[in-house]
């Protein structure tokens, strides 16, 4: 996912980018471990402008996933939206002469800019990068998923179990019946 400087212009250029989960080390680990599957291909647009030695990028990955419900724990399909603005500054030659290089490279980082030398950009980590940030924590199939009966087990979404009909506290019961022996 390279962008050659001399493609840019100051105004905004379109890039669309189709890639396949094996490009993205990262993505990959993550769907061999299971708990978010990526599925090919993953759609990337953006729109990048060079405003000097900076080039600003602007865009948005799309991927279908699979996933498990933090709440039924059923399998589910989903499509994950990041998007990004990426800035990054050019290494300058003097920069790289004086030995400055770390120097400027954590000076950048402070103000949110991302070091590149020569004449083009990968953007392929720091779009992974974004990617990973979108994997939501505890995915949920819906917003209305009604989980699993925390006393048979049953995927609520599916069945009418008869749990909550019947779901006096059990110790309540057992004190209930205490006094009535105790009269
Ligand atoms: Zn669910
Ligand atoms: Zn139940």
């Amino acid at each position: 996912m390279i962008i050659h400087l001399d493609e840019l212009s100051g105004k905004i250029q379109a890039f669309t980018f189709e890639k396949r989960t094996k490009d993205f080390p990262v993505l990959q680990e993550i769907s061999m471990a299971g708990d978010c599957i990526f599925t090919d291909p993953l759609d990337i647009r953006l729109g990048a402008k060079r405003i000097g030695e900076m080039v600003a990028v602007e865009g948005r990955a799309m991927a279908t996933v699979r996933m498990t419900c933090n709440r039924c724990l059923s399998e589910f399909e989903s499509v994950l939206r990041a998007g990004f603005t990426l800035t990054y500054t050019r290494r300058l030659p003097e920069d790289l002469e004086t030995g400055d290089d770390e120097d400027m490279e954590l000076q950048a980082e402070k103000i949110g800019l991302i070091p590149f030398s020569g004449e083009e950009i990968n953007l392929l980590e720091d779009v992974q990068s974004e990617i990973v940030m979108a994997i939501p924590m505890r995915p949920i199939c819906s917003e209305n998923c009604r989980g699993l009966c925390p006393q048979c087990g049953s995927n609520r979404n599916e069945v009418a179990c008869r749990c909550e009909s019947r779901s006096v506290d059990p110790r309540l019961a057992v004190l209930k019946g205490l006094k009535i022996d105790d009269q």
